[in-house]
């Protein structure tokens, strides 16, 4: 076993964490740039935060990883939040700088790179979003954020819908609230439609009821399904066969690990060659 300091040491906190693809996403990113690593996955339940927070200190690890269920209730432990951590107030990567622990997020930010793989811009689009849940919520704010000229917001239960759009309305973009049942009603502005719920995805029985709101995107538009179990869901094969763009979620799963490895080290690498080795690999895995 190696001295504690010759290694960095990082890892993932969420529960359930076992099914999580984030040392496939991290290890060769930290092996390549720094010195060797450990990444390592740690189920921590709801509640259960202040004895990670103890590890963390105690044993000098050197940042985390942050999902559900404790994006939130993180930032209670952190000494300072940073760049979208601030707007969104919810935080996936804690880096700890001589003990002191700094939040971030690079949800957001991960997803505007897979989006830019597209060409389409954030600034100056008109959103919809299905699903208020967490993702939705900061993807709503970081579209508010670069601009988006509206940003509609349909979700099985509208008050939550309209609790993210009153969030967001103060950032200047106009918005509009709704139920998933009002799909087949968008207005023909919409350019890129995002699917924040999990309504497709592998191992769920649920999914869209129809598909005819894609009828009423016109050609150029972007399907943008946060899903990558399966790669391609059902959402994203009916939007290929009218013709739309399609986009699924394991771009910004990539990037917004890629990211946060840019906090873990320090270091400004470039994101593209890790990006497509990682993407190879992962593609392995999710479709198998
Ligand atoms: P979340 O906080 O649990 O929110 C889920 C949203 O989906 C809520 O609005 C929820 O509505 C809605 N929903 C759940 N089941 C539904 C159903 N049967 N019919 C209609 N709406 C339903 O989850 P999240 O963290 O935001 O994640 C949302 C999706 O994004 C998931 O599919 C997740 O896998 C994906 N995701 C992708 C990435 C990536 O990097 N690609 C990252 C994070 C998440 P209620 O509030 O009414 O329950």
């Amino acid at each position: 076993m190696k001295n504690k300091k010759e290694k960095m040491r990082f890892a993932v906190i969420g529960d359930p964490i076992e099914h999580s693809l984030s040392p496939s996403i991290h290890l060769p990113v930290l092996n390549r740039l720094a010195r060797e690593s450990d990444y390592f996955k740690v189920n921590v339940k709801k509640g259960k935060l202040e004895g990670w927070i103890k590890t963390v200190l105690e044993e000098q690890i050197d940042g985390f990883n942050v999902t559900m269920p404790h994006k939130t209730d993180i930032i209670d432990f952190l000494d300072e939040l940073k760049g979208d951590a601030l707007a969104f107030r919810s935080v996936n990567t804690v880096v700890s700088c001589g003990g002191s622990l700094v939040g971030y997020n690079t949800d957001g930010e991960g997803f505007h790179f897979s989006l830019k793989e597209t060409g389409l811009p954030l600034k100056g689009s008109n959103l919809l979003l299905f699903g208020s849940g967490g993702v939705a919520r900061t993807l709503a704010i970081k579209a508010a954020l670069e601009g988006a000229k509206s940003i509609t917001i349909l979700a099985r239960s509208p008050d939550k819908a309209k609790k993210v759009a009153k969030e967001i309305v103060s950032y200047g973009a106009e918005v509009h609230y709704g139920s998933l049942a009002e799909a087949d009603y968008i207005g023909r502005d919409t350019n890129i439609l995002i699917n924040a719920t999990p309504l497709g995805m592998a191992g769920m029985d649920g999914n869209f009821i129809n598909f005819s709101f894609l009828d009423r995107l016109v050609k150029g538009s972007l399907v943008f399904d946060l899903i990558y179990r399966p790669m391609e869901t059902r959402l994203l094969a009916e939007a290929k066969a009218r013709d739309l763009g399609t986009q699924n979620g394991l771009g910004m799963l990539i990037y917004q690990g890629l990211l946060a490895d840019r906090l873990f080290l320090g270091k400004d690498f470039d994101l593209n060659e890790m990006y497509q080795e990682i993407k190879l690999t992962l593609e392995g895995k999710v479709d198998r």
